[in-house]
């Protein structure tokens, strides 16, 4: 048997567009490990009659580039070059575009056509979150793609490999669909691999890891030289939450892998890669509380800095958690709070948590040392403006190290896209815009201009005017996050001025002058800054010539 060549494609997961205008609230998201291709690559190398040939191609990398250079005029381009020479070069027989979210949808036909027409031989696949869920959307836009694989990959793709006749084995087997089978009614179905510990280990060395270097979540480390890794633990999640996707993908029934090889496989990441600082990505770490503890004990003895920048349940923190957090390493908790509402997190999220709760579980993470950063999400179908006060209202009484607020977005594959699409609630609109930072729906409660300035100006009120850490007089930390932002949007005047109470706080008066002036400059030179300034009352002090030190 001839040995396959398989290239994998992973679309830009941001949108290209918004680095182009001004605009203020678009971030970089965070460049994550493409840990699903990396087991894909392990499975298969392992699983088939004979081992394929695997290259990966991530376009979010020269996007990235691009974005930091500022020159992002010819990226598209740029795209099918690269695309294209991949191909020459690699010349795969089988090439798979794994997309999450839909706001890679704009690049899937792109891709496959600079495929297609470089080698025509080359079989298309495509998978992940995104086509999994919309397999008749992306089938019938993007006619270059020949099939899809819903759910995870790993044993559809051996199939798929190893077979003698692709087509037969594209239209037979139940988690790949193609046009064919669109036709003829077909619903995909999963084929998981059902015990975790079956897929080797992941050969993190196919990747360059200083790519996948800044996800963390703790800026306190930032000017540490480090090696982040990922890794998920688990996989699937008995929730669901009205807009994630995630069962969708990986199923309600969790998949775990033992204790033994969670320890085996991060061992192998700190003797060979280098490993500092462990992310755990597992969609639910606390379906199985004692097996969490169990892990964290494990953990603690490998001495690694640990966060979980995904969203940890705030209801499994108890008090032998938050020790055993402590003990293992973990710096920061990402905490899935996503509202200060009962009945937004409980009638409209779905969600197991009361707000009452949120404030004890902070304290008792902070009192073992552990920082809770939290992901708010704003503008679901029936969130009221009284729901995002109350929001507000617990963002500044909680006292978080730092606040996520975003804008919903009807993912496919989750029950808001579902509802959106039903209710007719995705305003004229194309996919590019389905971020974070922007807010595509509009309904009953939900004006998205208004979602979008309400995210914007909590963030401004909860992370910089009202922030934690300054207002606890935790200076160094507050300087340490201030100074990310800082370097990051140079013109984030915002970020300036607390940067200033910080160092005042501190005694480097010289720098806090500088920051001031920094700021001065922002707020004297950019109208939109100087009217966001106005909004928070940050002006008064700075235009009656009395500076940072009342600032404070
Ligand atoms: S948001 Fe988290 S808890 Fe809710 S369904 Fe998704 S993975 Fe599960």
């Amino acid at each position: 048997m001839a040995t396959e060549r398989i290239l994998f494609i992973i679309p830009p997961y941001f949108n290209v567009d918004d680095y182009r205008a001004d605009n203020r609230s678009s971030v970089l998201p965070p460049f994550t490990i493409p840990y699903g291709i990396l087991s894909l690559h392990a499975y298969l190398a392992d699983r088939c009659s004979v081992s394929p040939e695997i290259d990966i191609l991530d376009l979010n990398l020269p996007l990235r580039q691009a974005v930091t250079e500022g020159d992002t005029d010819r990226i598209l381009s740029r795209f099918d070059e690269l695309v294209a020479e991949r191909v020459r070069t690699f010349r795969p027989t089988l090439a798979g575009i794994s997309a999450l979210f839909n706001v890679s949808f704009r690049y899937l036909q792109d891709i496959a056509r600079v495929i297609q027409a470089q080698l025509p031989s080359t079989l298309i696949v495509a998978g992940g979150g995104l086509p999994s869920a919309a397999f008749r959307e992306v089938l019938e836009l993007c006619p270059d793609i020949d099939a899809i694989c819903k759910g995870e990959g790993e044993i559809p793709l051996r199939d798929l490999v190893d077979a003698g006749d692709k087509s037969v084995l594209l239209n037979e087997h139940p988690s790949w669909i193609t046009r064919e089978g669109v036709a003829a009614g077909k619903i995909p179905s999963h084929t998981f691999v059902q015990d975790l510990d079956d897929i080797p280990m992941l050969d993190y060395g196919t990747v360059d890891l200083d790519d996948y270097n800044a996800r963390s979540i703790d800026k306190r480390y930032s000017d540490e030289k480090k090696r982040e890794m990922a890794v998920h633990t688990s996989r699937g999640c008995p929730f669901l939450c009205v807009f994630c996707s995630n069962p969708a993908l990986h199923g309600r029934q969790v998949r775990a892998m033992s204790v033994e090889r969670v320890a085996a496989e991060v061992r192998r990441m700190k003797e060979r890669w280098g490993l500092t600082v462990l992310l755990i990505e597992d969609d639910h770490f606390f379906f199985d509380k004692s097996r969490a503890k169990a892990v964290l004990r494990v953990l603690a003895q490998l001495q690694v800095r640990i966060e979980f920048p995904n969203g940890v349940a705030v209801y499994a923190i108890d008090e032998e958690i938050a020790e055993l957090f402590s003990r293992a390493g973990v710096s920061t908790v990402a905490l899935a709070v996503e509202s200060g509402s009962d009945y937004v997190l409980n009638k409209i999220i779905k969600k197991p948590l009361k707000i009452g709760l949120v404030k004890d579980k902070v304290e008792m993470l902070r009192r073992h040392g552990v920082q809770s950063h939290v992901f708010i999400v704003l503008g679901l179908p029936g969130e009221m403006p009284e729901h995002r006060r109350q929001t507000l209202d617990l963002l500044l009484d909680v006292g978080f190290d730092w606040a996520h607020i975003f804008c919903a977005i009807p993912i496919f594959g989750s029950r808001l896209h579902e509802i959106c699409v039903e209710q007719g609630y995705i305003r004229e609109s194309n996919f590019l815009d389905h971020v974070n930072t922007k807010s595509v729906i509009r309904a009953p409660g939900v004006d998205p201009e208004q979602i979008e300035d309400t995210a914007y100006q909590m963030n401004l009120s909860v992370n910089f005017v009202h922030n934690y850490n300054l207002a606890s007089g935790n200076y160094e930390t507050a300087i340490k996050y201030f100074r990310n932002v800082a370097a990051k949007y140079p013109e984030h005047a915002f970020a300036h001025q607390a940067l200033a109470r910080a160092y005042g706080g501190v005694g480097e008066q010289d720098l806090a002058a500088r920051a001031t002036r920094r700021f001065e400059h922002i707020v004297a030179s950019d109208p939109w800054w100087h009217e966001q300034a106005v909004r928070h009352g940050l002006l008064a002090d700075y235009e009656a010539g009395r500076g940072v030190s009342n600032a404070l």
